[in-house]
Parts: structure tokens; sequence; C-alpha cells
């Protein structure tokens, strides 16, 4: 199996080469040239594993040229260990809301569940095996400190981790400024996280910066972060045991809400994908008016959503123009010339098929983690509030999962606010994060990221 690019469907890369790569030459994003359809009877057969098993069973379809089965197995073994239960994931009912708690990983939040497996694809790929690679990423708080755990201190990897000055919550901050070895670089960009996205983005189109310092990247683009996503979509819907299951995603840059989507694809019975966005709704502009047009970011108080550049939105694209590259082509060289790009109605009902969209604003989060504390005595992170908030707006959807995204602890502050609560570390975050924090503190300018990046290198 292949995969190419957004923009390019004659390109062949193989499942090694998009790992490490992230970005496709010229700006497109790596898509597989087959997905794995399950029919009923594959389906019944995934339906009594346990989580690592049915991993396993998803993972493999998107990496079977490069990891065997058995040691995928191990891999992901190894990879789940340090999460706080067994089965990685929980799908808690409160009431009539069904939430799935992805946050039990080191760092708290989703994104330990992919991060954890891609520190051990480093390894075991060999990737840095005789020279070092370098790993640049732009986080808008979780993905940062997500990869710090599961990339500090491995051998012949450095990580450069670019995050929003000021504009992530404290708790996030020094989860990823306080516990990393001697190969982690916490960078604090003077801008937001767009800011931060684009100059990866184009430190990765540069040629000659890219290979001059083997450079990698970890950022939600990478496909092998989606792939890991979908299998809880999986779960959940085993779990749940209802056909016509939707879910509802807090969404930032479009990475987990398109795990959902492959998972449809992939033939889990999807009914409806429901887009949760704070202020910062350009996927909800997008699904409503068909126009793309990234304004300016909106501090919220879910910071890991604050994102107006929703970058996997370019994979759904891809699908929606009818796998048309020069169309993809053509539609994100107009984002980059004029700011903006535009859908017909026809294409705009191709993605309400499958996508419904919901904005929360801060107030009415604040409200609905203090609803969901008196009602229940049950505390949620404010993204995941989002998703609890857009599942209880929508209408005539029924089955629907909330992915709770966060731990509240990381948001403690807002926590605090809403309902009063004073909360504690849970045990599973094993780190001390009341140590000296270290980071450095840039102007938003890519040669001052490359300078800083060469420097450490020397
Ligand atoms: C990253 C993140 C999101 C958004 O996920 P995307 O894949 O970027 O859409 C939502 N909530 C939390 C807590 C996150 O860390």
């Amino acid at each position: 199996m292949n995969y190419f690019s957004t923009r390019d469907k004659s390109l062949k890369f193989s499942f090694k080469d998009i790992f490490l790569r992230g970005l496709a030459p010229g700006g497109g994003l790596f898509l597989p040239s087959e997905i794995k359809k399950f029919n009923r009877a594959e389906l019944n057969d995934l339906n009594t594993l346990s989580y690592k098993e049915l991993a396993t069973e998803i993972i493999f379809n998107f990496c079977k040229d490069e990891v065997s089965k058995n040691e995928l197995k191990s891999l992901i073994q190894k990879s789940y260990n340090n999460f706080k239960n067994e089965e990685v994931v929980n799908l808690k009912k409160l009431g009539d809301i069904n939430l799935l708690e992805l946050y039990n990983g080191p760092t708290l939040a989703f994104k330990d569940i992919a991060m954890q497996v891609i520190g051990n694809l480093y390894e075991h790929l060999k990737v840095a095996k005789g020279k070092s690679v370098n790993i640049v990423v732009a986080t808008s708080g979780d993905t940062g400190s997500a990869a710090i755990a599961a990339l500090n201190n491995r051998e012949n990897i450095n990580l450069f981790v670019l995050h929003p000055h000021n504009k992530i919550s404290s708790t996030q901050r020094k989860i990823m400024t306080t516990i990393g070895g001697s190969n982690i670089y916490n960078i604090a960009v003077r801008g937001s996280f767009d800011d931060c996205q684009k100059i990866v983005k184009e430190l990765f189109n540069d040629d000659n910066f890219r290979l001059k310092i083997n450079m990698s990247g970890v950022n939600s683009i990478n496909w092998s972060r989606i792939v890991c996503q979908i299998v809880y979509y999986f779960y959940s819907y085993f779990r749940l045991k209802k056909n016509n299951i939707s879910f509802s995603v807090p969404t930032g840059n479009f990475g987990d809400v398109y795990a959902g989507y492959i998972a449809k694809k992939m033939g889990l019975p999807i009914n409806k994908l429901i887009v949760a966005t704070n202020e910062n709704d350009i996927l909800e502009r997008v699904i409503s008016t068909g126009k793309y047009k990234p304004e300016k970011v909106k501090p919220s108080i879910s910071p890991s959503m604050d994102i107006q550049v929703a970058s996997n939105f370019e994979r759904l694209l891809f699908y929606v123009v009818g796998q048309d590259d020069k169309k993809v082509s053509l539609l994100m060289d107009n984002l980059t010339k004029k700011g903006f790009f535009k859908l017909d109605q026809n294409e705009i009902q191709e993605i309400k098929k499958d996508f419904e969209a919901v904005k929360i604003d801060d107030e009415t989060t604040r409200l609905i983690i203090k609803n969901i504390n008196d009602e229940f005595k049950f505390i949620i992170d404010p993204h995941t509030a989002t998703g609890i908030g857009a599942a209880r707006k929508v209408k005539g959807i029924e089955n629907i999962v909330v992915i709770g995204t966060a731990h509240p602890f990381k948001f403690s502050d807002t926590v605090q606010s809403a309902t009063g609560i004073n909360l504690e570390a849970p045990p599973h975050l094993k780190m001390n994060i009341d140590k000296k924090e270290k980071f450095d503190i840039i102007k938003n300018s890519n040669s001052e990221a490359k300078d800083y990046i060469l420097s450490k290198l020397l």
C-alpha cells in the first residue's frame, strides 16, 4: 500500500516515509491509497477484543509493509502500559450522556493515545540509527507535553516544541516545561498556535533546512496520529452496542474528528460526526456557508481549540471535491493568496452528509461545567464541555458519544471559577510539575526559529 498527497496523487510514499515527513512535498497532506473496509461479519469478529487487541487490528491495516502484526502487538502493549486503566479509554454514562474518557495517559489529554505509539514507532522503524532526527512540533497546549512524554531521553532524537507564549493554561505549560530531559527544547513563540503551525510547515517546506537537520514531525497532520485515533471510534461502537452511533468531538485542527470520518469509511456505522468548536468557529462557518476563511484567533477557555487554520480539513476536502488533487491545490492556493476559499452547494451538501457543527461560547462552556457537576458530581474540562454542549444542541440525533479530550486538572483555574472546586493532581500524572520550568521565548519568525534550532545542534 502506498501513500499519496492531497495535492498530487501521482506521488508514492511508504508508511515509513510519511511517518517521518508528516507533511507532503509542496505542502499537501498524505492519504493512503487504500482504506480497508470491514464488512458486517468482520466487524462482528472485532466486537469482543480488548482495546489493545483492537488497536493492533485497526492500525495494522495502515503500516503492514513495515511492521509485522506481532511486532505491532507488543509495541502497542508497551505504549499503553503507563495508562491509568488496562483498557486505555473508558466509556462512562452520565444520565443520557455517553462520555468517552480519553485522558488516562501520562499527560492527561487524548494526545497521549497516539503519541505513545508514535514514540515507540520511531524506535521500531530505526529512523534514528546512526544519525539524529530532529522533531519540530507546534502545540496548542497538549500535543507538546504528549510528545515530550513519548520522546523524552530517546537516543538520537531531539524534540523542539513551539507553543504560543502566554496562550496556554499554566498547568499545560508546566507539564511541558518541567518534565523534559536534555533532548527536549521548549520554545514560546510570541504569536498564536496558527503562527507556530505556520512556522513548522514552512520549515518542512524548506528542503535545505529539512534535510540539513534531518527534520521530522509529529503534529496532528502526521497520518500516524490519525490512525491511532481511529481505534476508539470502533471501541465506543462495540461497547455502546447501538447501531447508528454518532460522535460529538471537541475540534481544533480537525484531526480527531477526521479519525472518526476514516472509521466511517472503514465500515463503522456512524451516523453523524458533530464538530464542536469554541468561538474560533471556522469549521462551523465552513460547514454552514462553504466559506473557509481563517480569522484572527480569539483566546478562549478551551485553548487547545484556539485554532483558525484547521489543517486536517484539507484531507476531508480531497474527498469532498471527488478526489481531485488539482482542485485541492487550487483551493489551497486561493487560501494562501486571497485568504479564503469557497465551496459550492454540492460540496457543502457532501460535507453535511457526515458532519454537523456547533459553536459553544465560553459562557455556555462554564455553565455546562457547572451543570454537569451539579447534576452528576463529576468534573469535566472546558474542551469536553463544548462536546457535551454541542451534543445537547443538535436535534434528532441519537446515541451520541461525546469525546472527552482532557482531564479537568489541566484547566483547574477555569474549573474552579465555574464550580468553586479546587482540583488536585490525579495520581496518574506521575511527574513533578513544580520543578523549575525550562523554555525560551522567540519572536514569531521563521528565521528566529531556524537559528534557535541550529544553535542547539552545534
Ligand atoms: C488537541 C485537542 C483538541 C482538538 O483536537 P484536534 O484533533 O486538533 O481537532 C481538543 N481538545 C483537547 C483537550 C486537545 O488537546
